[in-house]
Formats: structure tokens, C-alpha cells, sequence
């Protein structure tokens, strides 16, 4: 690769799977960046893993790890769930309308490729000396893949897409480098998990499922005093409590999610 380059790191199986490839010199990555939407925010489980096993990995194989939060214009870091619960308005995360149809994933933009794209200027990217940001993007999922950046000083690569790589190729790599699977990477409470994800939530982790429920019952309630209508967080066009009945214990798939940028 003949631009300077850097891995956009999501913290699931796609992006470890790419960062046991850079350590074990089949990609040319040195430097991975991890974008947390906020230690309030992100699935706990992956906060876990990127500090427990990533991290650590990387470091004694040499490679850099890095954190990045997105930043107020004063410097304060700023997380996903303080916007969605500061909002009044708009809801900047991607719910259900009543139609079904999500709306608004400005999240996406501002905490995961904004960041990014800020540390690519700060290390020296312009619009005549591009970086290149590789994206942990596997063959299942090439649909996710994108040509265009929109971003003047940032082009995109896929190195797991290059070598045609499908999901249980990248977990097979996390486990021959005898690493655990990551768990799944996004937003505890992004309204793009599906039914599946949700019933996940309330089996396993149901302080969690509540507290998704909870936040999506404030959304309503402040919509409620504007006069608009109610907004979900399932596909099922209904309260998360009655949309995810209650089952027993449930097996986690282990997907990556990626919903986002990741
Ligand atoms: S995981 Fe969902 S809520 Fe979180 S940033 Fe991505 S789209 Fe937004």
C-alpha cells in the first residue's frame, strides 16, 4: 500500500481477525484506531474485550492500539447516549418510525468515521496526501462495503475482503492465535439489532434489555409532550417489553454486528 494507513477498528471477530493478520504479517497494517461511542454506550462486553484481550495483543505483537472519543468543541468527550438523552427533537440514533423505516443515523457519522477522519488530519492526511483507512469488512458482508469515503483526505480499503475471507475464516484466525471471540460490537441500545439480538439481550445481560427499554420510554415520553408520535427500537413497531417476550437462556451467536462504520 503506497499511502499512509491506519485500521479502523471495530472491536468485534471482522476487525480482530484483521488484527491478527498484521501480527502475523499478512497485512500492512501497524496502527489500529478504535472509536468508542462512549464507555456509557458501547456493548460493555467489547469495552471488555478491546481493553482485556486487544490491547494487550497488540501491544506484545508490536502493533499500536489506540482509543479515540469524540470530542466537544472545549475538549470534553462527548458519548452517544448523553446526546440521545440531552436531545429534545431529533433523535440522533436510527429508531424505528411508526412506518418501520429508521430514522436518522447521524451516530454513525459523528462518533465512529468523524473521530477517525479528525485523526487522519491530525497525523498529517489532506486532500493531497490521503490516508487510507482499512475497514474489517468480510465476504459475507461486502454489501457494507463502500467505494467513497466522502471524506476529501480518506480512502478506503478492505484487506479481508483481498484475501476473501468470510466470518468463520476470521473466527478461525482469532482462535489459531488463541484468542476468545469477541463478543458483539455496537451500541447496547441501537434499534438496528435484530429480534434475535433483542431476545439475546433480555435472556442474557436483562439489566441491559431494561435499560434499553427504559431509554426508549423517555424518548416517547418527551415526543409525547411535543405532540409527535412514538418511535421503537425493535422492528416490531412496538415497546421493547412487548416486542422481546421473555425466553430462557439463550446462546449468544457471537455476530459482529458492525452495524456501523466498524
Ligand atoms: S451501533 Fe447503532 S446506535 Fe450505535 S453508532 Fe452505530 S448505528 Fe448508531
Amino acid at each position: 500500500m503506497n499511502s499512509p494507513h491506519l485500521f479502523s477498528f471495530g472491536g468485534g471477530v471482522q476487525s480482530t481477525a484483521a488484527l491478527v493478520l498484521a501480527a502475523t504479517g499478512r497485512i500492512d497494517y501497524r496502527s489500529f484506531v478504535f472509536a468508542n461511542v462512549g464507555d456509557d454506550s458501547e456493548n460493555p462486553g467489547t469495552l471488555a474485550y478491546v481493553r482485556d484481550v486487544a490491547i494487550p495483543y497488540a501491544e506484545s505483537s508490536g502493533l499500536e492500539l489506540t482509543t479515540l472519543q469524540r470530542k466537544r468543541r472545549d475538549g470534553t468527550i462527548e458519548t452517544l447516549l448523553e446526546r440521545v438523552e440531552r436531545s429534545k427533537r431529533s433523535i440522533p440514533i436510527p429508531v424505528r418510525m411508526s412506518n418501520g423505516a429508521p430514522g436518522n443515523r447521524q451516530c454513525t457519522f459523528d462518533f465512529k468515521i468523524r473521530p477517525i477522519a479528525q485523526e487522519l488530519k491530525r497525523r498529517g492526511a489532506t486532500k493531497d496526501n490521503p490516508w487510507t483507512v482499512g475497514l474489517g469488512i468480510s465476504v459475507d458482508e461486502i454489501h457494507r462495503a463502500r467505494t467513497n469515503s466522502g471524506i476529501a483526505w480518506e480512502l478506503l480499503a478492505y484487506p479481508l475482503l483481498d484475501l476473501k475471507l468470510n466470518r468463520h475464516d476470521c473466527l478461525a484466525l482469532i482462535r489459531d492465535a488463541g484468542l476468545p471471540q469477541p463478543p458483539k460490537s455496537s451500541c447496547w441500545f441501537c434499534p438496528f439489532h435484530d429480534t434475535r439480538t433483542w431476545q439475546e439481550m433480555r435472556a442474557n445481560q436483562p439489566g441491559l434489555f431494561e435499560k434499553s427499554a427504559a431509554l426508549e420510554e423517555s424518548i416517547n415520553e418527551k415526543r409525547g409532550r411535543l405532540g409527535r408520535d412514538r418511535v421503537f427500537f425493535s422492528g416490531r413497531c412496538k415497546p421493547l417489553r412487548e416486542a422481546i417476550k421473555e425466553t430462557g437462556q439463550i446462546e449468544m451467536e457471537g455476530c459482529d454486528g458492525g452495524y456501523c462504520f466498524t
